[in-house]
């Protein structure tokens, strides 16, 4: 595992393909408009000029705040850190690195799990967070446009009030913005009721690599006038764009809500819970997730927590069911009726239903990641494969892994309806490229998906060409070369 300061020289990227030559370019050093004299100077200049002096920093304290990522694992060295107010700020921001050269990084909440909001080469280091604006809420339309700044908790408050919901939650929802979300085209435990983040964006705007501004936010329910740029936004990483305003699909708030977490024998009887629940009550089922006893020691140590059920099991399920004010009853039913089919022991299921309670049970299984990351560096690897080939993974993953690294502690957890696997490898000897190819070579082989919900970022960005057809990938990097032929935005990520 490489020191915290160094580079991921062991990264997922160094186990995979080298970029193709006419990949785009990753510093100014050889993007193809780089100004000759002093273009560190005379970018952030310019770029004072453009936003105001102090929307720009260059104070190395300053720019260590996006500099790191939560997991320790990706570190960079930002050009500057920019601070825009506004779409027309981002817009002149991106125009003024366009026309010096210098790449740039959108960030919003720097909670993503791949690098991708890192600067690792020099880019300029765009943050979104003062375009955090939020609009009245249109009930009628149950939708909200809020700039891409926007933090999901936030806006869950906001959304709540007028009886509404934002499909899309996850752990991370106290510094995940929604511009980052739809970028990432973000899963998390609702995505079994609710799918992923891209199916609920009903418009956007965008600064675009050469600084125009795309806007979709009208929010039209039919229009085929031609490509869904706002479905190619959504999931592209700020590669194709920054994006400024989202128009966000909302669902109905349901205030009845029942989370038990499960200890069960193994993964078999976890998808069995699931199946039980959606055959008894699927308009009811909100989350499904697990986790396996290594995890839930894990997080009681970090989190001081007491042991949540009675007994030692090797996997917890934990389940979220969710409803209007009338259908209490039928909460309480599914989970009884479910719990029985699947074989649950009476003693192992711990409920809540009053909010604090149910936030208390989640904790198992949301604090995961800070608890790992308090260990140590992981090599993290976010996968899925298809929901019935779920049960066997965790276990093929961990004998893979122990085949490079006998030493090392694999962790595994992830949403149940989903097929979706987070892995987490902890040693002090991580050989990084023959720990990620193990798993995701394993991954592949059963017709899986080597970035399930987190991206692509720095992290896989080698593996797209491995798992994707070449013409796929061909009109992958045609789509990019289109709409940043320079490669302003973002170089160096998802695209192969
Ligand atoms: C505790 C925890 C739990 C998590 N659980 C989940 C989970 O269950 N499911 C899940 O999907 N993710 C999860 N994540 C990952 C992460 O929260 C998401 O990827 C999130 O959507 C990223 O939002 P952000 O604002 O932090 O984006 P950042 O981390 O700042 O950026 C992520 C990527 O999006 C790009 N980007 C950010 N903003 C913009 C923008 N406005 N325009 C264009 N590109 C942009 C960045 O360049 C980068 O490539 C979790 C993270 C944590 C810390």
């Amino acid at each position: 595992m490489s020191a915290p300061s160094d580079p991921p020289s062991g990264s997922e990227a160094d186990a995979a393909p080298a970029p193709p030559s006419d990949a785009p370019p990753a510093s100014e050093h050889d993007a193809p408009h780089a100004s000759a004299a002093s273009p560190r100077d005379a970018l952030v200049d310019a770029l004072r000029d453009a936003l105001g002096p102090e929307a720009v920093a260059t104070d190395p304290e300053v720019l260590a705040s996006c500099a790191h990522d939560l997991t320790g694992r990706w570190h960079g060295a930002p050009r500057c850190l920019l601070r825009p107010r506004s779409t027309a700020q981002v817009a002149r921001a991106v125009a003024a690195c366009a026309a010096h050269g210098v790449p740039v990084v959108a960030q919003g909440g720097n909670t993503g799990l791949v690098g991708g909001q890192i600067p690792t080469a020099g880019e300029a280091c765009l943050s979104l967070a003062r375009l955090d604006d939020l609009e009245p809420v249109d009930v009628a339309a149950g939708e909200v446009v809020v700039g891409a700044g926007a933090v999901l908790s936030q806006v869950q408050q906001h959304v709540r009030r007028s009886g509404l919901d934002v499909p899309v939650d996850h752990g991370g929802r106290w510094g995940a913005t929604i511009g980052g979300m739809v970028a990432t085209n973000a899963g998390g435990a609702r995505a079994v009721r609710h799918g992923l983040m891209r199916a609920h964006v009903r418009g956007l705007e965008a600064v675009l690599a050469d600084g125009r501004v795309l806007r979709r936010l009208a929010g039209l329910r039919k229009d085929n006038t031609g490509y869904d740029l706002v479905g190619l936004l959504a999931g592209s990483e700020g590669t194709l764009g920054v994006i400024t305003r989202v128009r966000l699909g909302l669902v109905p708030w349901q205030p009845r809500r029942l989370v038990a977490l499960v200890g069960l024998p193994d993964l078999d009887a976890a998808l069995a819970l699931l199946a039980a629940l959606r055959a008894r009550a699927p308009e009811l089922l909100e989350a499904a997730d697990f986790l396996h006893r290594e995890g839930l020691a894990l997080v009681r140590d970090h989190h001081g927590l007491p042991a949540p059920l009675a007994g030692d099991w090797p996997v917890l399920a934990v389940v979220e069911l969710a409803g209007p004010d009338d259908r209490a009853d039928a909460l309480a039913s599914a989970l009884e009726h479910a719990l029985t089919a699947a074989g649950a022991d009476p003693e192992a299921v711990a409920v809540a239903d009053a909010p604090a309670q149910r936030e208390a049970l989640w904790t198992h299984r949301d604090g995961l990641n800070e608890a790992i990351a308090a260990r140590g560096v992981p090599v993290k690897l976010d996968v899925s494969v298809p929901p019935g080939a779920l049960a066997s993974v965790p276990a093929a993953v961990a004998d893979a892994v122990a085949a490079v690294d006998p030493a090392a502690t694999t962790l595994t957890f992830g949403h149940l309806g989903d097929g979706n696997v987070h892995v987490n490898v902890l040693s002090d000897h991580a050989d990084e490229a023959a720990l990620t190819a193990a798993v995701l070579e394993l991954v592949l082989a059963r017709g899986g998906s080597v970035a399930a919900e987190h991206g692509v970022g720095v992290a896989k960005r080698g593996w797209v060409a491995r798992a994707r057809d070449p013409v796929e990938v061909d009109a992958l990097r045609a789509l990019k070369a289109a709409l940043d032929p320079h490669g302003v935005l973002a170089p160096g990520r998802l695209v192969p």
